[in-house]
């Protein structure tokens, strides 16, 4: 539940007006060796790392406070904000309405990185 895959994590980056990084290796000869690192073939970031993990260092991972307050900021700036809010009350009663939770407790469950980027990503969705 509340997974982020790269299609979410992409079309979320995207909503946020930023380059996905499609990271290429390239490499450079220095002080006698080989050395590598990866390009973004769009914007040209770079970085280094491994394969394996470079699109996940060079891209958001809306994991982490800051991507959360980005898509917070974005849905503001955007007017999205209060049917983004409606979409969550509705999302977090059908998943709790069988416990008795105190609304208050609504903040707490929402304002949690992957679940606010995961429940964005799904507003959008439906929006599209
Ligand atoms: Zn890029």
């Amino acid at each position: 539940m509340y997974e982020l895959t790269e299609e979410k994590r992409k079309a979320l980056t995207e909503f946020l007006g930023e380059c996905w990084h499609d990271p290429i290796r390239r490499t450079f000869f220095e002080d006698g060796c080989y050395n590598e690192y990866y390009e973004c073939t769009k914007c040209g970031v770079g970085a280094e790392g491994f394969s394996y993990t470079i699109t996940t260092t060079l891209n958001r991972t809306f994991t982490t406070g800051n991507d959360m307050v980005a898509l917070k900021e974005k849905l503001l700036e955007t007017g999205k904000w209060h049917s983004f809010l409606i979409s969550c009350i509705n999302e977090w009663e059908e998943k709790n309405k069988y416990i008795d939770l105190e609304i208050l407790e609504f903040t707490e469950w929402l304002l949690t990185p992957q679940r606010f980027a995961w429940l964005t990503s799904e507003f959008l969705k439906g929006e599209a």
